[in-house]
Order: C-alpha cells, then structure tokens, then sequence
C-alpha cells in the first residue's frame, strides 16, 4: 500500500514523501482512511507506530478541503477546528512539530499551548488564530478561563496517549474542557493500553468508535529484540548507566564508533559505578584477551568495542548489545545484534539515536526492509527543540546521498569501508 491510495491531497503527499516514509505504518494504514471517513476512532498504539501521522495526516486534509471557501487575508481570525491534547508538553512539542512539517505545503496554521512557561508568547500566537491546536490540560484551560481562545468551532478533538493523561490525574481538567467543545464532532482516541477507566472515558467520548489496535513495533519475528530510544546526544551516556544499574544487567556489549569512544565511555561508566572496559584495535592483543576474558568470567559488567574489534566475538548467551552510537555501515547493525540471541536464546538490542542519527537508521531500516520505530525513556526524552531542525537537515543530507547512490547504480549493500 502507498500513501496515495489513502486519499489524501498532493500537498501532503508531497510532504510524507519528503520526509522519506514510502508507505503507510499499520496504524495510518487502518486510521486514516476512517477518520477521513469521519468516524469515530479508538487506537492502542504506542508512539513510534506513527500514530502521529495516523491522525495529523487526515485532520489536516479535512481541514484544508473546508478552509477553501474562507477568506483569511483580511486580518479573520482563524477558528480552532482541531484541538490534540496531549498528557506532557513533550510531546505536545512532538505533535505540533509533526503538524507543521507535514501540514507545511498547506497554509493552515497550527499553534501549542503547555505549561511550566510564560503565557504571554501563547496568548500572542494564538490571538491570531489557528486551524490547530495542540495543547496539555492545564494551560488549555488557563486560556479558556481568560478568554484567550474558544473552541466552539471544534470539529475534531483528539486525545493523544489517553492512558497517560487519566494517569496524571488529568480527568477533572478533560471534563472541564469538554464542556466548552461541540458534542457534534469527531473524536479519536489513541492510548497504549486499555484498561477499565479508557473504557469508560471512551464511552463518554466516543460514538461507535471503530476499534483499531496494532503490534507495539513492528520487530521482525527474531529472537533479538530490538530497541530504538531517541534521546539527545550528551544524555546517551547516562541513560546507558541508568538501564544497566535500574535493570541490574551483567554482561553488556556496547557498541562505538571510535577507539577513543571506547576508552572515554568505559572510564566514565567506571566513574558511573560500573566496571567496564574497552576493546579495539589501538590495543594489544594480550589486553584484548583479557578484557575480553573478565568480560565473559563477568568480572567485568560492561564492554565498549568497536565494530572491527567485536567481528567474530562469540560471547556465550550474551543478551545485551547497546549501540551507543549507530554504525556509518547498516550492515554493521546486523554483525552488532546478531552478537545477541545466538543458538536460540533470546537477546535484546538496544540503539541510543540522537537527532543527527536519523539518516543512519534509515538506512539500517532500508537494509533490515522493517521500520525500527523509536520511543522515548521517560526521564530521557530528546529536546525536541532540536529535533526538527537536525531532521530538516538530515532528510536533505539522505536525499543528496541517495540520490548521488542511484547516480552511481550503486545500492547500500555495496559500500564498504
Ligand atoms: P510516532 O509514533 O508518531 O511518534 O512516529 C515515530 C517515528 O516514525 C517518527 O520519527 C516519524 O517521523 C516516523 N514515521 C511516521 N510515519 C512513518 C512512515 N509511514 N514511514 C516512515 N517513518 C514514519
């Protein structure tokens, strides 16, 4: 299936297809063509399914076919006629930054509104209107109770990460808001899980919703689980120490780039509490028999290598392999994890991508043929400030390069080092 088939206007497939997606997760696969279909939708997907996509893609589509006929240039002010809450102003940041890349052929406008910041830059923004809003409870309300917006023009109300929003304590705030939106609209509801009291807030919300639940992520059927956390470069380091020391793991592999990588992150981990060493090729022999050696005896809980020194290395029922960085050759990625989940055991594969990687996993994804969707360790997640101009950055790095592989007929199979 390609996006196309979906029924969404060419200024949006141009934008999907810029960004570098061929074709439709499961999710957007069964979510948009019913949502443009204006019903109802309840969706356990968890983020990294692109379910953003799943609900941003048709919203701005039937948002766009009815904004023809206004007339916006005479200073109107735009009526909200969507309106995504979401539990965190993480992913509030997310969502909107989602709606502008994919919404940006379009002139439709959308604005965010969370707090823990000043509201006047808010307040500012949104006096001159937006098609969309995305916004957390709270701040939400703090704007409807000084008139700053209305939502009479609701036509589509979303909840993002729903579980996540009755956890936090956010029902009092949803139902407060729910007053001020028309009952006539559509209303879609994304949560990870489902459990008793979604239930009961889809009944309150929803009209014969249609029911859509997809698999967590889209992992091939192999032994070695695999993992992607997107989470800001600096951070890696600590999040690394975190898992090992919060899961109490023994034998980890890690992966580096560099020799020097190596060194430097097996002494901080050392200064973290856990004994760690390194292995390339800058080391003799003997030195890399023996860390090797403590490694597998688990005197030592962590190793750093690089990929030339891991090639080869059979470690018996290794089942952690962090990819502190990921590999300028995709294929390494397979060497690396299949360092896991060897004669039948099972394995976990752990990658830490940071903004300026997302080319590399690409093309990981283009050689494994499966998306590797990323997720975010609470208490890690990237700044997502960031994000959307390395992104920017990147899809036009990876189109130079795929374009200048296709000149020269070559494919990534076919690059070496
Ligand atoms: P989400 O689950 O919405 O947080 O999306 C997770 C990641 O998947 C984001 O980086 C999106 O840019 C990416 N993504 C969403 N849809 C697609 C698609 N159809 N093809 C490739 N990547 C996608």
């Amino acid at each position: 299936m390609n996006f196309s088939s979906l029924g969404l206007n060419q200024q949006l497939l141009n934008a999907v297809s810029e960004l570098g997606y061929t074709e439709p997760t499961p999710i957007q696969a069964e979510a948009i063509p019913a949502i443009l279909n204006k019903q109802d939708i309840m969706a356990g997907a968890q983020t990294g399914t692109g379910k953003t996509a799943a609900f941003a893609l048709p919203l701005l589509h039937q948002i766009n076919a009815c904004s023809g006929d206004e007339d916006y240039s005479l200073n109107a002010v735009r009526p909200i006629k969507a309106l995504v809450l979401t539990p965190t102003r993480e992913l509030a940041q997310q969502v909107y930054n989602s709606f502008v890349e994919y919404g940006k052929h379009t002139s439709l406008r959308t604005e965010i509104a969370y707090g823990g910041v000043s509201l006047n830059p808010q307040i500012k923004a949104l006096k001159s209107g937006a098609d969309i809003l995305v916004a957390t409870p709270g701040r939400l309300l703090d704007l409807l109770f000084k008139k700053i917006i209305d939502l009479k023009h609701v036509q589509s109300l979303v909840f993002d990460e729903a579980d996540r929003m009755l956890d936090m304590g956010f029902i009092g705030e949803i139902n407060r808001i729910l007053r001020h939106i028309p009952t006539e609209r559509q209303t879609l509801l994304f949560s990870a899980t489902f459990d008793e009291a979604i239930f009961k807030l889809s009944k309150t919300l929803l009209k014969s919703p249609t029911l859509i639940e997809v698999d967590e992520r889209n992992t091939a059927a192999t032994q070695v689980e695999q993992i992607v956390y997107a989470v800001d470069a600096d951070r890696k380091r600590e999040l690394i120490s975190h898992l090992i020391g919060a899961k109490n793991w023994h034998q980890v592999l890690i992966f580096t780039r560099t020799k020097q990588g190596a060194d430097f992150l097996a002494k901080e981990m050392c200064k973290d509490g856990i004994k760690t060493q390194s292995i390339h090729g800058d080391k003799s022999q003997g030195a890399r028999e023996r860390a090797l050696e403590e490694f597998k005896q688990g005197k030592t809980r962590a190793l750093c290598a690089t990929d030339v020194a891991a090639r080869g290395l059979d470690i018996d029922q290794l089942k952690y392999v962090i990819n502190y960085e990921l590999p300028h050759i995709a294929e390494d990625y397979i060497h690396r994890i299949g360092r896991t989940g060897r004669a039948g055991g099972s394995g976990l594969a752990i990658s830490l991508l940071s903004p300026d990687e997302n080319w590399l996993l690409e093309e990981i994804e283009a050689v494994l043929d499966a998306r590797l969707p990323q997720q975010w360790l609470p208490g890690y997640e990237p700044d997502l400030t960031k994000v959307v101009e390395v992104s920017k950055k990147n899809t036009r790095t990876a189109q130079k390069r795929r374009h200048k592989q296709r000149g020269m007929g070559k494919n990534t199979s076919n690059r070496r080092r």
